[in-house]
């Protein structure tokens, strides 16, 4: 492995090593690091030779923009323009934390970095790692998830060396990110703002704060692209096929039964993606709980985590429950039928 690997205290991180890290990235390196969301592949967003770097690192389009980190409020003027009120109020409420807000860029912020957009994505990471790290690079870290492209985010360090630790110059290794999936994107260059990627803070929160707030149309419409370039692409999958099994827990769970049956028999095997109040209800494949629907952090957590445990233990395919939970179920659902291709199995009800 090229990169260098070192564990860092998440909560009060070494100076020397941050130093170093920090280095690194004003020279144009890349620098992986643990955030509270997933962990990210920093570059300095205003240098457009790093911005390049890291889409080639992550074999990632070059029209997938790239999220600028700051690490204190003074910098998001400049980095960004026409920021209304509203979006302030969500900084003072949400900063730092998993939010990222969009907005017309500076002319500082290179099209490198925006995938060629007029508009730039800022989020204030609440991970003290990522802030001390944001601060020695030079105050503007650009960061996507550190996995390769198409692959699920990692939230440990040990994901992101197996998927770039030939190409990255550092890693540093903080333990287990957080949330386990990417910031809530909130677009403030239309009218009305718009949510393009649900995450941890959800709608009733950006709601209860500023009042209205849409949902980009085309996260639920088949038909329609997400207005987040990253939005279109298949996006945090296994290597086997994952399908979506929808339906009444105990019906979805004969299902898929029923199905990881006819894989066996095939000579393959089925992973399945249960949570703790249905995991006994499975007597065929390959059952992984991923956490507590009564605890829906838990789920959102280990969702990536058990999508690559999946890849190891080499199934042939998985079939995954539906996670309709209150709190974090739009996220996980969005991340989980990307990962499915869009393949969602309804089961009837009734007979
Ligand atoms: P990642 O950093 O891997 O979590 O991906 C960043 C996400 O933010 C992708 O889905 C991008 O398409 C989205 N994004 C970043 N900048 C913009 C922007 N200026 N306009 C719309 N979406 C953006
Ligand atoms: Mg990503």
């Amino acid at each position: 492995m090229k990169a260098e690997l070192i564990k860092i205290n998440p909560k009060n991180p070494e100076q020397e090593i941050i130093d170093r890290a920090g280095k690194i990235l004003r020279e144009g390196g890349l620098v992986a690091f643990p955030t509270e969301t997933v962990y990210g592949l920093g570059g300095d967003g205003l240098n457009a030779e790093s911005s390049a770097r890291i889409y080639q690192a992550k074999g990632r389009p070059s029209d997938n923009p790239l999220i600028i980190h700051i690490a204190q409020m003074e910098d998001l003027e400049t980095a960004a323009r026409r920021i209304p009120k509203g979006a302030v109020r969500l900084a003072e409420r949400f900063w730092p934390g998993p939010l990222t807000m969009i907005f017309p860029k500076t002319d500082i912020v290179p099209y490198e970095t925006t995938g060629g957009l007029d508009s730039v994505a800022v989020r204030m990471p609440g991970h003290p790692a990522a802030l001390a790290l944001i601060r020695a690079g030079g105050g503007f870290v650009a960061a996507p998830s550190a996995n390769r492209s198409g692959r699920p985010s990692p939230t440990l360090a040990a994901h992101v060396a197996e998927d770039l630790g030939e190409t990255v110059d550092m890693i540093l290794d903080g333990g287990r990110a957080g949330i386990g999936l990417e910031s809530t994107i909130v677009d403030f260059t239309e009218d009305v703002p718009v949510i393009l990627r649900p995450g941890y803070i959800n709608r009733e929160m950006l709601v209860s704060c500023i009042g209205q707030v849409n949902m980009d149309p085309g996260l639920q419409e088949q038909n329609r692209p997400p207005k987040a370039p990253g939005m279109r692409y298949r996006h945090y999958s296994p290597r086997a096929p994952l399908a979506i099994v929808q339906g009444e827990a105990g019906r979805a769970a004969a299902f898929i039964n029923e199905l990881a049956r006819m894989e066996e028999q095939k000579g393959g095997r089925a992973g399945i993606l249960a949570c703790r109040e249905t995991e006994h209800l499975y007597q065929a494949g390959l059952v992984k709980s991923i956490g507590s629907r009564s605890l829906d952090e838990t789920i959102a957590k280990h969702l990536y985590q058990v999508l690559r445990e999946f890849d190891q233990e080499q199934v042939s395919c998985i079939y995954s429950e539906s996670f309709d939970t209150p709190r974090m179920g739009q996220a996980v659902m969005n991340r989980l039928k990307k990962a499915a291709g869009g393949r969602v199995i309804q089961v009837p009800d009734d007979e």
